[in-house]
């Protein structure tokens, strides 16, 4: 019951205009940190898992540690499909009690992309399941999935109506310069794009990459109509180097529940920072 779909949220986020953080997760102590923050700020929030998450903490204990987690802080949370692009794993993972998914068929031409996410998404809305889809290409590295940045196509206001209205998406995930990973100089960000796109459709859009914008730019991005920001990478360095920190400080470390504490508490510190950027405290 605490399991739900994206759709609500990324709705009201977008009538109130803020952003709901989506947030990777990878184990248990990343997902504790997520859920008792969003609570704590009262937030809305998105757990993200890619398919080598799901694959490396199993499918079914992700599920039941959300569930847990959601009952706990009486907190419904969508738990998210980040980056799928096979259709059999994503109807299998729909069928264990995932409410919200993406797949992406960004890396397919046009029409191939639009196939396979209309097949998805017919499967998916007669569960009551949110579809997000991505049309442009990001830099960088998600995973498995790497792209050239150079190569990284900006999405076209035109097209992301024809492909919102040929597969009946419930978000769209866009590429305005944003790239996965941290990035190795500024980005350059097409708000006049975000601007051009947002007049051009009616469905919550989807912000990926944005470890290492500036908060300037994130606000920027939700002003201009970013309904969801996702955020994997800064998480995880946080929360590395905070463990790396306590076992230089403490070699003879050995007791997860010792060494985990700040890894978690500097992961805590970044999913507020997000929380506080995105707007969406008190937006339960
Ligand atoms: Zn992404």
């Amino acid at each position: 019951m605490f399991i739900i779909s994206s759709q609500q949220m990324l709705k009201k986020a977008q009538a109130e205009h803020y952003a709901v953080p989506a947030f990777n997760i990878h184990n248990l102590e990343t997902m504790q940190v997520i859920v008792a923050t969003a609570a704590e700020y009262q937030s809305p929030v998105i757990l993200a898992g890619t398919p080598g998450t799901y694959s490396y903490a199993g499918t079914e204990n992700i599920i039941a540690i959300a569930g847990a987690l959601a009952a706990k802080h009486k907190l419904p949370l969508a738990l998210h499909l980040d980056h799928h692009e096979s259709y059999d794993d994503i109807t299998h993972k729909i069928n264990s009690g995932i409410r919200s998914v993406m797949i992406d068929g960004s890396h397919a031409a046009f029409s191939d992309n639009i196939a396979i996410v209309k097949q998805v998404v017919d499967y998916a809305h007669r569960f009551d399941v949110s579809v997000e889809a991505e049309l442009g290409r990001l830099g960088g590295q998600e995973d498995d999935l790497i792209v050239d940045s150079k190569d990284a196509l900006y999405t076209n206001p035109q097209q992301a109506a024809e492909f919102i209205d040929k597969t009946g998406i419930d978000s769209l995930a866009i590429a305005i310069g944003t790239a996965h990973g941290m990035y190795k100089s500024t980005p350059k960000l097409d708000f006049e794009r975000l601007s051009h796109i947002r007049s051009a459709v009616d469905v919550p859009l989807v912000l990926h990459g944005a470890s290492g914008l500036t908060d300037n730019d994130v606000r920027e991005c939700i002003k201009r109509g970013i309904c969801k920001v996702n955020v994997a990478t800064e998480l995880k360095i946080a929360f590395s180097d905070a463990l790396k920190q306590y076992f230089i400080d403490h070699p003879e470390a050995n007791d997860p529940r010792d060494y985990m504490k700040p890894a978690k508490a500097a992961m805590q510190h970044i999913v507020a920072k997000i929380i506080d950027t995105c707007g969406s405290a008190g937006k339960l």
